[in-house]
């Protein structure tokens, strides 16, 4: 820092400026790498199952730092085709503060309101929050959406205790009335903290007990096609930002979903190398199967019947209730057991079974990583679009 004192006030001040400029245009450039990580699925291809736990373990970022990001970049995404948010970013008239802020508006809104919002919309809301700091950026979204609840927050007060702050509904409240009247002969008056920890306990009892994949609409008519990559799933964790809430479903529960079309292994690929160890408790992580250069025949959509629900815990039990993706770059086993799917090793299409041996266990991102060496970028990325 010692050539620093050296500096003329001037020079002081114009290589800060220098480096704030740099700093952001660096920060664009990450953005727009990120989206095309992201287009790829390439950080599940490194054993992630999203594109925040790339971030945080990968590039390193924060968990904050990346939620903004990710955040940022999704917002950029939505609307490029109307504004240039990358000279923007790199001018200082916005920040990735207040544009994670405008894709959770987004979202939410279209949560609330279960459609998108037009993109002259979108438009108009960016340009309300060009050069607005962030409590001002805050202060329009509250305005313009005075119901849409804040985010929930994680904050960690001490080593031992975090706060978690997030907006209670009417049914939730009235639920917790009566939940708090209910446990009173554990806890005579207990505080949420205490309340949440007693009826959590109860909770995870029960569903260890029932562990199992919940049935699909499709499961109910017996029916399942080999083009459903499970994207009514997908879709909404497309929208998955990185945030405090996105930290959540990081960590989210197990919670086993839908099952999905098994994603088609390359016909070159030796059939003995694609297997999971059939039957083992503690699955061996076996090298996953890379995308080819040439093109490869695409298999027909068939319908067909659905696994029991006898058979999809069983696989999940096998597996340890956890995705089994291996990356055959890094070697990293994927650690998400969360929305977890059932996946044919080799299509019923292509000669598959439903035997034990040629099932295996995947979260969302995994499963959409291999419909996509299948099916092709291009076709998944409609799919999704479409959904
Ligand atoms: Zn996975």
């Amino acid at each position: 820092m010692n050539y620093l004192q050296s500096l003329s006030k001037k020079d002081l001040i114009t290589q800060t400026e220098n480096l704030a400029a740099e700093e952001r245009r660096i920060t664009t450039e990450l953005l727009k790498h990120l989206c095309e990580v992201e287009r790829r699925r390439l950080y599940a291809e490194l054993g992630y199952s999203s594109l925040f736990q790339f971030c945080t373990l990968q590039l390193k970022l924060s968990e904050g730092a990346a939620g903004r990001r990710v955040a940022s970049m999704r917002a950029m995404r939505e609307l490029e085709k109307h504004v240039s948010i990358e000279d923007t970013l790199k001018s200082g008239e916005t920040n990735i503060s207040n544009l994670s802020q405008l894709h959770h508006f987004i979202r939410s809104e279209k949560k609330r309101n279960r459609k998108e919002i037009p993109e002259n919309v979108k438009t108009t809301l960016f340009n309300q929050i060009k050069s607005k700091s962030t409590r001002e950026c805050q202060r329009i979204f509250a305005t313009l959406s005075p119901l849409a609840p804040p985010p929930d927050r994680e904050r960690m007060i001490s080593g031992e205790l975090t706060q978690i702050t997030f907006t209670a509904d009417k049914e939730l409240m009235t639920l917790l009335t009566e939940a708090r009247q209910l446990v009173s002969n554990k806890d005579a008056n207990p505080n949420f903290g205490t309340l949440f920890k007693i009826l959590t306990k109860e909770a995870l009892v029960q569903f260890r007990k029932n562990r199992q994949p919940r049935p699909t609409k499709k499961d109910s008519a017996g029916k399942e096609g080999e083009e459903n990559f499970g994207l009514t799933n997908a879709n909404a964790n497309a929208n998955a930002n990185a945030n405090a809430n996105a930290n959540a479903n990081e960590k989210s529960q197990s919670a086993v979903v839908k099952s999905t079309p098994a994603p088609e292994l390359m016909s070159k690929t030796p059939k003995a190398q694609l297997q999971q160890s059939p039957g083992s408790e503690t699955p061996q992580p076996q090298p996953q199967p890379q995308p080819q250069p040439q093109p490869q025949p695409q298999p027909q959509p068939q319908p067909r019947k659905s696994l029991t629900q006898q058979i999809r815990k069983q696989v999940l039990q096998r597996d340890g209730y956890r995705c089994t993706f291996v990356s055959q770059k890094t070697g990293r086993r994927c650690d998400s057991q969360s929305l977890l799917q059932i996946d044919h090793i080799f299509p019923k299409s292509m000669g598959g079974s439903d035997e034990l041996k040629e099932l295996r266990t995947t979260c969302r991102a995994h499963n959409l990583f291999f419909a996509t060496q299948i099916f092709g970028l291009g076709k998944i990325e409609s799919e999704l679009k479409r959904n």
